[in-house]
């Protein structure tokens, strides 16, 4: 007998005919009777898929008795009660590593962007403007010092290219790290002293505004920041505030507060360089993250070992 799924979010077919050749799935996400589905199905379903950016209420899973598994499409799970699953004996799998260097692709390019102003530059070239006078000059990478909020499997591959690119890095985490890079404990203080302040660490209610305007303020109109972690971690309406004023030089951004509406003052905002949400969007890994996802729930019901279990 195949196990029931519930699924939260809008998955790609490449992700979704493996799933539903193993298993019963259950629509939530485009389900227009949410109630009535969860009434209709509720009870059986043994396994949820999500996505990194889907948050999961309690009261929805206390509406699925039998539920024992949750499989993420993403490595972050800041929308998962994970308290909740270890309490209830619920197994939580995201898909670390395989993303890594995609996002860190993305972080490295938002720094690129923003320090050399090329989407301005390419708009410049394209609306002719160019026929009457130069490119404004930009600021160069080599020499500059990028501090990485949360030094983990992204941040340590954001800080390898931006290395590539001859700057200096530092890093603020909650511990210090056996690296070669400075640690600021004080994020503030690493704020004040860097000219790109790169956040790269999980997102939800620990860290959420994380990057307030205290730390705007520290990063000064020397500074860029560049956020490829989660909407959550930075004050959206702060940084608004920042970029409108010069208190901030520039952002470059991949992620945001409510996604995927970005506030129309964020997107008026000439320093700024938004991107929709594409971190890990190529083929190659998404597909890789698929198969993360299929294998895991494959274990799990096999009775094996996750593979990259988060609880
Ligand atoms: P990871 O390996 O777990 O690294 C997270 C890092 O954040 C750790 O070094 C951790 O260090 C640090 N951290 C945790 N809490 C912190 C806090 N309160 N303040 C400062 N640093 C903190 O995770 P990862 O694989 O690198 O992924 C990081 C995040 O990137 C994910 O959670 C996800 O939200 C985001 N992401 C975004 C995209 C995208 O498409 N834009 C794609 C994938 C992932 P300490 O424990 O020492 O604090």
């Amino acid at each position: 007998m195949k196990n029931e799924l519930l699924i939260l979010a809008p998955l790609p077919d490449f992700l979704m005919n493996p799933l539903l050749a193993a298993n019963t799935c259950h629509d939530y996400f485009h389900a227009e009777d949410k109630a009535a589905l969860l009434a209709q199905v509720g009870a059986k379903i043994r396994g949820i898929v999500m996505a990194g950016g889907s948050v999961v209420p309690v009261a929805l899973l206390e509406q699925l008795p039998k539920l024992e598994i949750m499989s993420v499409f993403g490595v972050g799970y800041d929308g998962v009660p994970v308290d909740w699953c270890k309490a209830h004996q619920v197994r939580v799998t995201n898909t670390p590593d395989v993303l890594t260097e995609d996002v860190a692709d993305t972080a490295s390019a938002l720094v690129l962007m923003t320090s050399r102003k090329l989407i301005a530059a390419n708009r410049f070239l394209h609306e002719g403007t160019w026929l009457k006078g130069a490119f404004p000059l930009a600021h160069a990478l080599h020499g500059k010092l990028a501090g990485i909020v949360g030094l983990g499997r992204i941040g340590k591959a954001i800080a390898r290219r931006l290395e590539a690119h001859g700057m200096r890095v530092a890093y603020h985490g909650r511990t210090k790290q056996e690296v070669g890079w400075e640690y600021f404990e004080s994020l503030t203080a690493m704020a004040q002293a860097v000219d790109f302040l790169v956040v790269a660490c999980p997102g939800g209610a620990a860290t959420k505004h994380l990057i307030n305007a205290e730390v705007l303020a520290a990063l000064g109109a020397k500074g860029t920041l560049i956020n490829i972690a989660r909407g959550s971690v930075v004050d959206e309406a702060a940084l608004i505030v920042a970029l409108q004023g010069g208190t901030i030089r520039g952002a470059g951004l991949d992620v945001f507060e409510n996604e995927p509406q970005v506030p129309e003052a964020l997107m008026q905002c000439g320093n700024a360089v938004l991107l929709p949400h594409l971190g890990s969007g190529t083929h190659e890994t998404r597909a890789a993250m698929a198969r993360l996802v299929v294998e895991n729930l494959a274990a799990h019901f096999s009775g094996a070992a996750l593979l990259t279990p988060v609880c």
